[in-house]
């Protein structure tokens, strides 16, 4: 566990828990709330650093202990029921808030990003492509999450092609250039970052929002006359100012919406890489982002070792929850059970992207959630 209010998902084998410690010195509240205490994880953590409060949530009973209690230990390293200690209990969870939420949560969170509307209503989480890279828009089906590219849209590049990231070598951040499979927009240009927010606000429910390609478009991006001239004017550093922008993005769509905000990552997280390659800083976002996505896609999934060393990169990373979602088209299902698997126990969650058909998508789900 962590301080200075950070939050951390733990998962081992069937078990999950989540940390939470709020506060600060000298008396910082931490709690653990676990479906599965005796996992080795969580029972090392309880035994190496005490919270003061961990409840229980196995087997239908509720266990809670209070951190004067700790020294009546049971034999296995677990807290014993105790009948005192509730009402400061009751405060902490309050103070956990949002965080609590994101526990409760985490038992359905198997879901779909989907093209099919049969598709929505089968899972408890659904992503739907409220508006894409292609500049199409369409209204989600009631129960699902919208998902809007912030900062990429062929569309509008074609209406506007000064708007367009421009690389180091004075390349174009679009498919003229190798590697690009869509147009990105400058979110340093005004017009840009105030069509985007217009976007996240017009698609954005009572379930939440998703928001994809905010981000510089990769490392030295961008150097277009608007960015030159407004890192000039800045007079600072052009990777800070490239995390200053996204951050203000992001605060924007915060300040828009009202539901959960969930926002994409590229699947780097390398010490320094996300701030430096594309202007995202996590660290700076997790007051406004409610739990990020990252997509770590493979058309096969024949070995999972690198899904894991990923996964496990971004759960040192993120201080927030975090969904891992996998390419589900076309890949074999005992292929894509076998990543979903790696994946879940890692992440707060799992999202299969773009799969047809039903059946093989419940399958996994079922598989999954065992
Ligand atoms: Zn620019």
């Amino acid at each position: 566990m962590t301080g200075d209010g950070a939050a951390l998902g733990l998962l081992e084998g069937d078990g999950l828990a989540l940390g939470c410690d709020v506060g600060a010195d000298p008396h910082p509240v931490n709690i653990i709330i676990s479906t599965a205490p005796t996992a080795p994880m969580l029972r090392g953590h309880l035994v190496m650093a005490p919270p003061l409060f961990a409840v229980a949530l196995d087997s239908g009973a509720t266990y809670l202990s209070h951190g004067a209690h700790w020294a009546n230990l049971s034999s296995d390293g677990l807290p014993r029921p105790v009948a005192s200690g509730s009402q400061d209990l009751a405060r902490a969870l309050i103070q956990c808030g949002e965080i609590r939420e994101e526990v409760l949560a985490l038992g359905t969170r198997f879901g779909v990003l989907t093209r099919y509307r049969a598709h929505a209503d089968a899972f408890d989480l659904t992503f739907w492509e409220a508006k894409g890279v292609a500049g199409a828009q369409s209204s989600p089906p009631g129960n699902a999450i919208p998902t809007v590219s912030a900062f990429a849209d062929n569309r509008v590049a074609r209406e506007h092609p000064d708007w367009v990231q421009v690389g180091p070598q004075g390349q174009r951040g679009d498919r003229s250039t190798q590697y690009f499979d869509w147009s990105t927009l400058c979110p340093t240009r005004d017009a840009v970052f105030e069509l985007a927010l217009g976007w996240a606000a017009q698609a954005a429910s009572s379930r939440g929002l998703r928001l994809d390609d905010v981000s510089y478009a990769r490392e030295g991006y961008c150097q277009c006359p608007a960015c030159t001239q407004a890192i000039a004017a800045d007079g600072g550093a052009a990777d800070a100012f490239r995390t200053e922008r996204i951050a203000q993005f992001v605060r924007a769509v915060r300040s828009v919406i009202t539901g959960k905000l969930l926002l994409t990552l590229y699947p780097d997280p390398y010490p320094g890489h996300l701030p430096r390659r594309f202007g995202v800083d996590p660290g700076r976002l997790g007051d406004s982002v409610d739990t990020f996505v990252v997509p770590i896609y493979d058309l096969s999934y024949s070995t999972t070792y690198w899904i894991e060393t990923l996964a496990q990169g971004f759960r040192d990373l993120l201080t927030r929850p975090f969904l891992i979602e996998l390419y589900g088209l076309g890949v074999p299902e005992e292929r894509l059970i076998k990543a979903a698997r790696v994946a879940w126990a890692y992440a707060d969650g799992v999202v299969i992207a773009y799969e047809k058909d039903l059946a093989k998508l419940q399958h996994v789900r079922d598989a999954v959630l065992g």
